[in-house]
């Protein structure tokens, strides 16, 4: 059985019916890196309300993508005119100077709507805004709007969304892949210049990978939560989607800022580059990278890739990986009970949809607000993650999986006392057709193996596009590093990236 669509739920685009006076000459625009930009405005050959016209036409153009929930366009055009004229004063550029980011619909902007993709959150407005979003906001970024994802980012291929399914720019008859889908498109089709999503197993770097973009998954702790709508709250983070590794940096400085409302945040800078060395030390599992599950194509890419890293002169092993059938249980375990935690508070009470039948009964009355609107999915994981946790099971199933956790870090601890970075696929396969991923329960949740490693051990985790596949979608590799070296990580990214072409 699939989710099927909420018509009643899908936003009115009343932004639609606005005038387009402000984009005359759309086309014009091209956009780069953010230095490159930067470049242009200072020269006066472009300018914040020119890239905004671009940006808002190509919304307008590629409506039926539906990756974009709602479009804050008199808003955006106001405060690309507002930067225009501060530049033109003389004021200096900040660093995200007009740099427009589309954001998931699970990270909370005051005064503007917030669904997490579900019935249960339809006409929610947020009353404050997410910390790492007002970083990038304080550096005069440009949000242009709210991007569609899988209901309360439980999924992996969009299509658990009360917005109805995004489709993949690259096949339209594909899906983009979960749960940030609509954040990848946006990126992907040139709706916006970079975005946010947010990664509890895979749901920035899986459809990246989809997308051909690149994709971020910051360490645990890295970027704050605080104003991330929860899903498993040990797990979690926000990750950035881009074209250009140096822009997914620079987002990753600015949103890295410390911030006292979230607690699990790291209390120090990330960690400068420490790998900037000619000669790098790869690993790869062997039972990941000889996976029965994995793609043909997808693994000898990968195999040809390390075999021009060695011709290179750099040292890539192959290691085995025993632990690699407990990772995908684990992590299912551990998500689904912090998320049946964590997602009890949408009760209709102070919040969230409220049955119209009446009744004088409480349990009854919140069983109807749930029951009414949270979707199939998410109600599997809250069952599991009750189920997990009740009398006589929280042992073999929530305890057995946290020592699982503590056996997975202290193995990946060992491994980076020895190599510099590990070499992943991101996923299975290429983005599936729609209607077609969620067949078989298990098989989605088994075809997260490459991604919820990272979220289960907290280090930094990237996706990278690399290649086309015969099938014409585009797919990439993963690479990981020691917690708290993202900018490492993002050194040796762009190294494994040009390998491809020698
Ligand atoms: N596909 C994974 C899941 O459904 C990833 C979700 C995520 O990272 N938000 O749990």
């Amino acid at each position: 059985t699939r989710f099927t669509v909420d018509a009643e739920v899908i936003v009115a685009k009343k932004w639609l019916l606005l005038p387009r006076l402000f984009y005359i000459f759309p086309a014009m625009f091209h956009f780069k890196n953010i230095v490159t930009y930067h470049e242009e405005l200072i020269s006066g050959t472009t300018s914040c309300t020119e890239a905004i016209g671009f940006y808002l036409n190509n919304i307008e153009q590629k409506i039926s993508l539906n990756a974009i929930v709602e479009v804050y366009k008199e808003e955006a055009i106001g405060k690309a005119a507002f930067l225009d004229d501060a530049r033109k004063n003389g004021l200096p550029l900040k660093k995200l100077h007009g740099v427009v980011i589309a954001i998931k619909d699970v990270i909370c902007y005051k005064e503007h709507s917030l669904g997490a993709a579900s019935k249960m959150l339809k006409g929610f407005t947020s009353q404050f805004t997410a910390t790492a979003l007002q970083y990038l906001i304080d550096e005069d970024a440009i949000i242009i709007g709210n991007c569609n994802c899988d209901e309360f980012a439980m999924g992996s291929s969009n299509e658990y969304s009360a917005y109805g399914p995004v489709l993949n720019a690259a096949n339209t008859a594909h899906v983009p892949g979960g749960s940030s889908g609509g954040s990848a498109v946006a990126v992907q089709a040139d709706l916006c210049m970079l975005s946010l999503g947010s990664d509890t197993g895979g749901s920035v770097r899986q459809p990246a990978d989809h997308c051909g973009i690149i994709g971020l998954k910051p360490s645990y702790g890295r970027i704050s939560r605080f104003g991330l709508i929860a899903y498993a709250s040990s797990f979690d983070q926000i990750g950035i989607f881009g074209k250009q590794i140096a822009d997914v940096r620079l987002l990753l400085e600015v949103m890295s800022r410390p911030d006292e409302m979230d607690s699990t945040m790291m209390k120090h800078q990330i960690v400068p580059e420490n790998s900037k060395k000619d000669k790098l030390k790869f690993c790869v599992f062997t039972e990941a990278l000889r996976h029965p599950k994995l793609d043909e194509e997808i693994r000898n890419n990968i195999f040809n890739t390390i075999q021009q890293l060695k011709e290179n002169g750099h040292v890539v092993e192959e290691i085995p990986f025993p632990l690699i059938d407990y990772i995908v249980p684990t992590y299912y375990v551990l998500t689904t009970a912090e998320s049946s935690s964590n997602l009890s508070r949408y009760d209709g009470v102070r919040y969230g949809h409220r049955s119209e039948k009446i009744t004088d009964d409480i349990q009854k009355f919140y069983k109807q607000n749930r029951s009414e609107g949270f979707g199939m999915e998410v109600k599997r994981r809250i069952m599991m993650g009750n189920f997990v946790l009740s009398t006589g099971y929280h042992d073999a199933y929530y305890g057995k999986a946290q020592k699982l956790r503590r056996l997975l870090c202290n193995l990946t601890d060992e491994i980076f006392t020895n190599f510099d970075a590990i070499i992943m696929p991101v996923t299975t396969t290429t983005a599936p057709l729609l209607g077609t991923k969620n067949e078989d329960g298990t098989a989605v949740y088994l075809a997260d193996i490459f991604t919820v490693f990272a979220n289960l051990t907290g280090i930094p985790a990237i996706a990278i596009p690399m290649f086309s596949h015969s099938n014409n979608m585009p797919f990439g590799l993963q690479l990981m590093s020691k917690k708290d070296n993202e900018l490492s990580l993002l050194f040796i990214a762009n190294l494994v990236q040009h390998h491809k072409t020698g």
